[in-house]
């Protein structure tokens, strides 16, 4: 979609530091971390938001599983813990209209969240 920051971050326009890519997604670091671990796991498909996925996406979630199992090992996070994050709409706090699962570690994840 013009103008989608992260349509532009999946198809290569804008430069970031990927972690990983398949055919339906792609995880990169987060440009701002919020603890040592912070990647952004993304649809290379523009969807606004989580109520906006279609059951025709359900491999998509899939995927983004596998890419959470993947990366936390990678990471060094598997083991210690790991909070995933998706930000939904005005109150869930979202300021990129672009679907994205926050995976954060590296740290003792507070609850409640702000
Ligand atoms: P949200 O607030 O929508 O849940 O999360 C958006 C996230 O995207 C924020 O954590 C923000 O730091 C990150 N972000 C925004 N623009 C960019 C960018 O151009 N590159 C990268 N790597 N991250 C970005
Ligand atoms: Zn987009």
């Amino acid at each position: 979609m013009a103008d989608c920051i992260f349509c532009k971050i999946a198809a290569k326009e804008i430069p970031s530091q990927l972690v990983y890519e398949d055919e339906e997604l792609v995880a990169f670091k987060d440009i701002n971390p919020q603890a040592p671990v912070h990647v952004l796991i993304v649809p290379k498909k523009h969807i606004p938001h989580l109520l906006a996925l279609d059951p025709a996406d359900a491999d998509l979630l899939k995927r983004v599983h596998a890419a959470i199992s993947k990366l936390t090992r990678e990471l060094g996070i598997a083991d210690s813990g790991f909070r995933v994050v998706v930000n939904t709409l005005k109150d869930g706090g979202q300021t990129v209209p672009h679907l994205h699962f926050h995976v954060l570690g590296g740290r003792f994840m507070n609850w409640p969240p702000g």
